[in-house]
């Protein structure tokens, strides 16, 4: 997408606004496909808590992949998109046995990652496969919020606890076909990705009824110039042999999944605001614009450093700017960032704001959430209108006094 196409969308559609290139996403994804080309079954689950329109969904499910959900929520958001059931698959944390019983019946594969949970679900449905989530503790992420892998983490089940896996399954004669894995965001070392894998090897030659393999996710893209990145070529070069060789010992070819989000989507987004005004201090020159943490909180909740342009003015020489929102909190998006001369009204672009940005986005302060537009053949098409004051007080009831 080019800056004109951006300005054009920013002009008729109002900031902030997000904005999707279908074009990027389809990028993403024959990448994966291609770097694994090796591998006779290789299934791509897209996690929906990145990004969960129901647009975004379609043209996904279209480009030929399944979705990975966390919630009951998701999984009718992907029923309702389209999508079959026997691609979804459903990976909760923490939730309620009623819920997975729930999502089980409606024919989603579930992915079962507490002992205590598989014990009461393998008792009351032995008849439904389950996968298991394995944690093998192998310390991967970019800060202690994504990595959850490691030996405290809330997530899977303990290698270390494998003996006890082993009799429950056979107590309640429950069928597992699938082992799965998600160490965390943000993996740059394939090293660190392929020990995970080895534990993950172990631990599935345990288990005679697999139908898959389950890798989970983590890539790391580059959010600003110079930025790291996973490198999937070299990952699916290496990973792609080894599983092959497992599936040779095992006896039989299965499936390899994956379920990234941010891979897929993160670089294809961007975000459109305007500057409301620009304020000099005695330190430093605040650009204040029409959204805040409300709208876009990967900054202040992860330290996220977003590259942001100043697309009105892309070529003029480069200031120091602190960008911040209009909320009534400190929400700085970027801390003295050398941006493109900043003049009133201007719009700015926050690259990589496909992931996590809208998914987690909020009221706060009773701002309406943003319209969400999808760059599709050289179109822009809205995809989620802007809120309106009957939005925000849809399910309010109003007592009289
Ligand atoms: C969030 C999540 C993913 C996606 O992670 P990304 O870093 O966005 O690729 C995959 N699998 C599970 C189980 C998740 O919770």
């Amino acid at each position: 997408m080019k800056n004109k196409d951006l300005i054009s969308i920013a002009k008729k559609f109002g900031t902030p606004t997000y904005i999707y290139d279908a074009e990027k996403i389809k990028k993403q994804y024959d990448r994966l496909i291609n770097s694994f080309k090796s591998v006779k079954n290789l299934k791509i689950n897209y996690a929906v808590k990145a990004l969960s329109n129901i647009s975004i969904l379609k043209y996904i499910n279209k480009l030929g992949a399944g979705i990975d959900t966390v919630s009951i929520q998701e999984v009718m958001i992907g029923i309702k998109s389209g999508i079959p059931v026997d691609k979804i698959i459903y990976t909760p944390n923490g939730v309620s046995i009623e819920e997975i019983q729930r999502v089980a019946k409606m024919g989603v594969n579930i992915n079962i990652d507490n002992l205590n949970i598989l014990e009461q679900f393998g008792s009351s449905n032995p008849e439904i496969p389950v996968c298991i989530r394995i944690n093998p503790h192998v310390m991967a992420g970019g800060n202690s919020k994504i990595s959850v892998g490691h030996i405290d983490s809330k997530f899977g089940i303990s290698i270390h606890q494998i003996p006890l896996l082993l009799r429950i399954v056979k107590n309640t004669n429950i069928k597992v076909n699938g082992i799965h894995m998600h160490t965390g965001s943000d993996i740059l070392d394939i090293e660190v990705f392929i020990h995970a894998a080895e534990i993950l090897f172990q631990t599935a030659s345990k288990f005679k009824d697999l139908e898959f393999i389950d890798f989970g996710s983590g890539f790391k893209v580059p959010y600003y110039p110079g930025d790291n990145e996973t490198n999937i070529e070299e990952l699916g070069d290496k990973l792609s042999k080894r599983f092959n060789e497992f599936c040779k010992s095992y006896g039989r070819d299965l499936i390899l999944a994956f379920e990234p989000g941010k891979f897929l989507v993160s670089e294809a987004g961007n975000f459109l605001c305007s500057v409301n005004s620009i304020k000099q201090t005695t330190s430093t020159v605040f650009a204040q614009v029409d959204t805040g943490f409300n709208h876009f909180v990967r900054p202040m909740m992860y330290g996220s450093n977003h590259h942001i342009e100043n697309i009105s003015n892309p070529s003029d020489s480069e200031r120091f700017y602190s960008v911040v929102g209009y909320i009534c909190e400190t929400d700085t998006f970027a801390t003295n960032k050398r941006i493109s001369k900043i003049y009133e009204g201007n719009i700015l672009n926050f690259k990589n704001a496909g992931a996590y940005c809208f998914s987690m986005a909020s009221n706060y302060n009773s701002r309406f959430k943003p319209s969400e537009i999808l760059f599709y053949n050289n179109k822009a098409v809205e995809i989620r209108k802007r809120e309106n004051i009957d939005d925000l007080l849809k399910n309010q009831i109003e007592l009289e006094f």
